[in-house]
């Protein structure tokens, strides 16, 4: 195990350590710099934390639900076309449209795409994710100063545009993981 942080100072103690994720928290062990604080966050924690986040989608499956997602009306009704023709629910449709997002190699592209003008009525749905996704989902509000509902929106919103503009690869993807499900 390495016992240094970005910080470059050389002295540290072991020290016990908490991270939160949907109100469930997570303890370990790691090296806290005695300079300035910083502490450690090694691969092997890496790894225990994964763990951790499994047990946690075993144990409480319903901690992992985003609230308050604004879906455009006339998205939320495509959804629901694309769901039947695939046999699948909308709720299915918007949560492959947020795993093609994080696993997109235009990812990029999709954040920075020019939206046009939905429907100006919302549906307002709760969505049950995995853990990982959770993160992710976390860490993008925190980034982008939005609530984890409002990242979600804009996922969807863009995923689902590209489907309905009937973009080819978009479309696809989404078959794939629909029918992967
Ligand atoms: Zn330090």
């Amino acid at each position: 195990m390495t016992k240094q942080t970005d910080c470059g100072h050389p002295k540290y103690k072991r020290i016990a350590a908490n991270r939160e994720i949907a109100g469930l928290v997570f303890e370990y062990k790691t090296e806290q710099c005695t300079n300035c604080g910083a502490t450690l966050w090694s691969s092997e924690t890496e790894i225990l934390f994964r763990e951790w986040l499994r047990k946690q989608k075993a144990e409480h499956p319903d901690k992992f639900t985003i609230q308050d997602i604004k879906i455009p009306l006339d998205l939320y009704e495509f959804a629901v076309d694309f769901g039947k023709r695939h046999s699948v629910t909308e709720t299915d449709v918007f949560r492959s449209a947020i795993a093609i997002f994080y696993t997109h190699q235009d990812a990029e592209m999709i954040s920075n795409m020019k939206l046009p003008k939905f429907s100006q009525d919302f549906v307002t749905k709760k969505l049950r994710t995995n853990p990982v996704m959770y993160l992710r989902i976390e860490t993008d509000a925190r980034l982008l100063d939005l609530y984890k509902g409002e990242v979600v929106s804009e996922i969807i919103k863009r995923v689902l545009h590209l489907s309905q503009k009937g973009e080819e690869k978009m479309l696809a993807e989404m078959e794939r993981l629909l029918f992967a499900a």
